[in-house]
């Protein structure tokens, strides 16, 4: 738990007047913005030491009635930037007014995004829990437990545009007394097809409300949102010096359509990288083969994609964050599927006469959970249907990524800011590693062939160019492929076990155990909130493809002798991110983690010794 920052009377250390900085406003502290003391005191016991650019900027002006529309990003300290003023509000109005009624509609385009919006608002009104009601509508509960929910009145709503719109049609809410709306990531929210029902709601709340907006981009589509929500609002687009992806150090290589599963393993199986690695892949199907290799080398991963019920989805990434798995192998279709090929040059203030955007109204699946779907089904579409609230290379909140790995380069550049955006959150370093197919490799190795690798060298120009803007740049990881080459005939062994009906198996085998465990993680939920951790592991063998023991250890003989660090040349690899010698929560004695055990030592790695072999059984 994080030890809060607060004085010996156990109160929030009061901040001297802002100094002025070089840079404007950065000592400015919380304190300082005028909120309610009880929000100063939560956000000390998050340790926020002071507000970041989105929330220094945003806040005041929130506070003062303005309308906001704020280009911030996931890590920007977005959420904190409009929850804050929303609780201030909450707060004043009960010191004369204690009834309840929603007075705040907080709108997010993902399930996973309103529930960690749900939890920052827990966090910030940890001090007057008894003066703040929250509830999201995202959860998939039965209409009358929906009602029993809002009948409670709560002050906030969190919900997404389709669901709130229901509960306002259906008069299960009232928003006839709202003041604040908040549309978080508001950009997406138009990209996942929500017009109508944002039309809708726009319709049916007060007018007067006060909104605040938040986007990644401000595209014309945000421009418009801007016209229906706001009234003059105060536009600010803000460039955080470090935000999102910031401290990335960014890496290519150019490859075969095989040389990556070569190179995948190698850098996993040899710590090449160290720390937490979110690896991104072209489609579903892809995640298992991936996760299927690994575990022929005794490599554990999770797995992330629109599939899998939206409870283990949580879950995945909760347990990732603290630091339970190492590995997370996700497709994020709806960046990879390639519908956001805009020009990177962004729209500010839009001044845009659209209506409210395109988005294919046919196919969206709302809050019904995916997991009463059947793959089989679902694979004879020829077009996957997609879970629309799922996001991964945008909104999630990934915790601690060392690593960004590209296995399959998106499809735009756009795509692959976000993607890298997960790692050197806050501050810290990372590094993003991207594979690109050159077009003459393309289809030269059908098995391990991916669609969308043709464009590759298309997008990294475009990447390049765009990151280039920013003044980062991406340089070539080299590879001493000669060493690497000694690899090639377990890479080989291991891809050949891993065949199409393993894959088509593992994917309905792990999406049925999934729902099992969504089942399991829903009941254990709604019984015990707080302890829905330490319950269901997602990161476990698949077996279904035929494994070879061998594999899973690395002997001498195929190391380098000058050591790892000669296999790559220039200064790339080793992020030192975790310690090392600093074992990840979670690491027990005895028990595989994902992560490799040390290299070449069977001493290292209690499984693969007969004796634990035995215990275990
Ligand atoms: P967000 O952009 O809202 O998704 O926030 C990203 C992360 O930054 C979250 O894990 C927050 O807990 C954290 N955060 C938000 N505000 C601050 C702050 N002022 N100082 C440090 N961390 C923060």
């Amino acid at each position: 738990m994080s030890k809060r920052k607060l004085d010996e009377k156990d109160e929030p250390t009061p901040t001297a007047a802002p100094q002025p900085t070089s840079n404007g406003a950065s000592e400015v502290s919380f304190a300082d913005l005028g909120l309610d003391a009880r929000l100063v005191q939560a956000v000390a016991k998050q340790n926020y030491e002071k507000p970041t650019l989105v929330q220094r900027t945003a806040i005041p002006l929130a506070l003062d009635g303005k309308d906001v529309l704020a280009r911030a990003k996931t890590g920007s300290g977005k959420t904190a930037a409009y929850v804050l003023p929303l609780l201030h509000f909450i707060l004043s109005r009960k010191k004369m007014d204690p009834t309840s009624f929603t007075s705040a509609l907080i709108l997010v385009p993902t399930r996973e995004l309103a529930d960690q919006v749900f939890k920052v608002v827990e966090q910030l009104s940890a001090f007057c829990a008894k003066d703040v009601q929250a509830a999201k509508l995202t959860d998939k509960v039965s209409d009358a437990v929906q009602r029993s929910i809002l009948s409670n009145n709560p002050d906030i709503v969190i919900s997404t545009p389709a669901r709130v719109w229901k509960c306002i049609e259906s008069s299960a809410l009232s928003v006839d007394r709202l003041t604040h709306l908040v549309l978080d990531e508001a950009d997406l929210v138009l990209s996942y097809g929500y017009d109508e029902d944002l039309q809708n709601v726009a319709k049916s709340i007060p007018k007067g409300v006060q909104a605040m907006l938040m986007s990644a981009t401000l595209t014309a589509e945000v421009g418009t949102l801007k016209s229906v929500f706001c009234r003059n609002p105060k536009v600010l687009d803000l460039q955080e010096r470090d935000a999102e992806g910031e401290g990335v150090r960014q890496f290519v290589v150019k490859c075969g359509e095989d040389e990556k599963f070569l190179l995948v393993y190698v850098i996993i199986k040899l710590q090449l990288i160290k720390g937490k690695c979110i690896i991104f892949v072209a489609d579903v199907d892809r995640c298992y083969r991936l996760k299927l290799f690994f575990e022929q080398f005794g490599i554990r991963s999770c797995i992330l994609n629109s599939e899998l019920p939206v409870n283990s989805r949580i879950h995945v990434v909760e347990e990732f964050n603290k630091n339970v798995y190492d590995i997370i192998i996700a497709s994020d279709e709806n960046e990879v599927l390639g519908d956001e090929d805009q020009p990177a040059d962004d729209v500010p203030n839009g001044n845009v006469s659209e209506a409210i955007v395109q988005g294919d109204n046919g196919e969206r699946m709302t809050e019904k959970d995916d997991a009463h779907q059947d793959v089989r089904a679902k694979k004879k579409r020829k077009t996957v249907k997609r879970d629309r609230e799922y996001g991964v290379s945008r909104g999630i909140d990934f915790r601690n990524v060392a690593c960004v790995l590209n296995f399959d380069l998106p499809t735009s550049a756009k795509s692959y800011t976000h993607r890298i955006g997960r790692t050197a959150r806050a501050g810290q370093t990372g590094m993003a590693l991207s594979f690109c197919v050159p077009k003459e490799l393309y289809r030269k190795h059908t098995p391990t062939s991916v669609e969308t690798a043709e464009n590759d060298e298309k997008v990294l120009a475009r990447i390049i160019k765009q990151q280039a803007k920013q003044g980062k740049e991406v340089k070539p990881w080299n590879f001493d492929m000669k060493q690497v080459e000694a690899f090639r005939y377990r890479m080989n062994d291991a891809l050949r076990a891993v065949t199409k009906v393993a894959i088509r198996e593992a994917r309905t085998r792990e999406l049925r155990q999934e729902l099992l465990k969504s089942e399991k993680l829903k009941r254990h939920f709604e019984e015990n909130p707080s302890e829905m951790h330490n319950l269901i592991r997602h990161d476990g063998e698949l077996r279904v493809a035929r494994t070879q023991a061998h594999l899973k250890h690395v002997p001498e003989y195929l190391l380098p002798k000058e050591g790892k660090k000669s296999l790559t040349s220039g200064d790339i690899g080793f992020v030192p991110f975790r310690k090392e010698g600093k074992k990840t929560r979670g690491h027990k004695k005895g028990k595989s983690r994902g992560r490799p055990f040390k290299v070449g030592g069977r001493k290292g790695d209690p499984l693969r010794t007969f004796k634990a072999r035995r215990k275990t059984k």
